[in-house]
């Protein structure tokens, strides 16, 4: 008997996708399924995704709302590459929009009901397709309502035995609404209390998950410490801290064979650690694409990201007239903030012998820049995991980052004196501590080559595959059911997973 597992979550790739919480989903499942663990996925069926390529089950499903029932096509799939299955809950009044939450910016007025309707519905999916799980996963503020509701209106039912497990991919969205909105979820005015939904006034998606699951995860070991203090926790440390016994970090995987230097075919040469010099004509091709000076000698940086306050952009903007005062190139590809587009563009119209910022959204440019820069900048103010840094290391693009969350975790500072690490690493967010780095960077591109090819190799060596992270949420739901159930899961995998402990 294998360990049955349903995850909900309102983003999978590649179906719908705004951040790192669709990756994992897409993801995780596969690498669970790999283990031998029944796993499946339920998600909203969104506009523009392929309809006609899903299998039509037959319905309706009734899912209770506040206003009545909500009469909701099923449709079914696969995630790509795989047997798992994934259900689609189909309601188009809530989900055939042009934004899954939102205008950028904005979230959509009803996305409280929306997004009830998605914690209720697929706790419908489940009894109607007679899937008893053992583990319910939830995932961001979005589906914060399922562990609420296996406690509350599946109290005595069989679906309220199930253990569930909520990871956070990213604290700074909540789920904020008026405390009116309770009624929305169709639970009682009784949970409107400074134990479950009522935070400092409001209603609190996430603050009833932190409260109602069995076991709490987050997407790295540093992130989980750091959303236990005040500076992390958007105001929810203290709930986070009173549970820091049940609370996990666990690093996401990444996509090794999308992301992988030695078959990807958006770059202009594949290379490998033990055959790197294609990487040299990665480098040419981008310095060619940037309008840059082509020269080998001259070190190039990059970044990559969404141009937010969370990304720390701004801070690199203050640095870049002492960076830019230096020999070497920067390469910048992001979007959002309309100010530091902007400031980008313009600073890529002044200094076109140095910089130059592409302002759009552009996958493909992400991999030719990844590829063919030197080094890779990330100054976050915090980072829940990250994968750009674990994309870097894998191109040998050796990353500047930040001293927070998941960049603690994947990147290991230089040490001069031996040649240990694999990046540059730095803590206090300001320009100048930025510019240090960069300049250290610099320095050693030039007085310290040797360093810099042994540290090249090391990156491109760590494994970042999903396999690694799917063995210890399999701990984790282990752990999850037996503090449910008060008992041991009774099967294979439990025997296995003494074996190996
Ligand atoms: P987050 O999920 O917080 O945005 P991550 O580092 O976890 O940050 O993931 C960012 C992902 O989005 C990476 O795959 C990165 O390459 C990609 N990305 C971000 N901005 C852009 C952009 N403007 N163009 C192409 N890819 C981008």
């Amino acid at each position: 008997m294998g360990l049955k597992v349903m995850f909900v979550s309102s983003e999978v790739a590649p179906f719908a996708k705004t951040g790192g919480l669709g990756d994992v989903v897409g993801a995780l499942p596969k690498a669970l399924h790999r283990r031998g663990i029944d796993v499946r996925v339920v998600m909203p069926l969104y506009a523009g995704m392929n309809w006609d390529a899903l299998e039509k089950l037959d319905g309706p499903l009734r899912i209770p709302m506040w206003w009545g029932t909500a009469r909701s096509g099923v449709r079914l799939g696969r995630l790509p590459g795989s047997e798992v299955p994934i259900y689609f809950l189909e309601y188009h009044r809530y989900f055939d929009r042009p934004y899954l939450y939102g205008p950028p910016g904005s979230g959509y007025d009803d996305n409280v009901e929306r997004f009830t309707y998605l914690s209720r519905g697929a706790l419908e999916l489940t009894k109607a397709i007679n899937f008893l799980p053992d583990v319910i996963h939830a995932n961001d503020w979005q589906t914060a309502l399922v562990p609420v509701y296996v406690n509350t209106v599946e109290w005595a039912q069989p679906l309220h035995g199930a253990a569930t497990v909520y990871t956070i991919h990213n604290l700074a969205y909540q789920g904020i609404a008026d405390s009116g909105a309770l009624s929305i979820t169709g639970l009682g005015r009784e949970h409107y209390n400074s134990g479950e939904f009522e935070h400092f006034g409001t209603l609190n998606l996430t603050k009833g998950a932190l409260r109602h699951s069995t076991m709490l995860s987050t997407v790295s070991p540093s992130y989980a410490k750091e959303i236990q203090t005040p500076d992390f926790g958007c105001g929810l440390d203290g709930v986070l801290h009173a549970r820091h016994g049940d609370l996990v970090g666990i690093l996401n995987g990444i996509d090794v064979d999308e992301w992988n230097p030695a078959t990807d075919p958006h770059i202009a040469a594949q290379y490998t650690a033990a055959r790197i010099e294609g990487k040299s004509a990665c480098k040419a091709a981008l310095q060619t694409e940037a309008g840059l000076p082509l020269d080998p000698r001259i070190p190039l940086f990059s970044a990559v990201g969404r141009l937010t306050h969370q990304k720390g952009f701004d801070v690199l903007a203050h640095s870049m007239d002492r960076v830019l005062s230096w020999d070497l190139q920067f390469v910048l590809l992001g979007n959002g903030d309309r100010e530091a587009e902007q400031y980008f563009r313009t600073l890529s119209a002044r200094r076109p012998d140095r910089f130059r910022a592409w302002l759009g959204f552009d996958n493909h440019l992400a991999h030719r820049i990844e590829a063919g820069a030197d080094f890779f900048v990330m100054p976050s103010r915090f980072e829940p995991c990250g994968l750009s840094q674990m994309y870097s290391l894998r191109y040998g693009t050796l990353p500047i980052a930040r001293a927070t969350g998941g960049l603690i975790d994947t990147v290991q500072t230089y040490d001069q004196a031996t040649g240990a690490g694999t990046g540059f690493v730095f803590g206090d967010l300001t320009p100048d501590a930025l510019a240090n780095t960069i300049g250290w960077a610099l320095s050693t591109f030039f007085d310290r080559p040797d360093h810099v090819n042994i540290m090249r190799k090391r990156a491109m060596e760590q494994d970042f595959s999903w396999d690694a992270a799917a063995e210890t949420y399999e701990r984790l739901y282990l752990d999850a059911y037996r503090h449910r159930r008060g008992h041991a899961f009774p099967g294979r995998l439990l025997a296995e997973a003494r074996r190996t402990a």
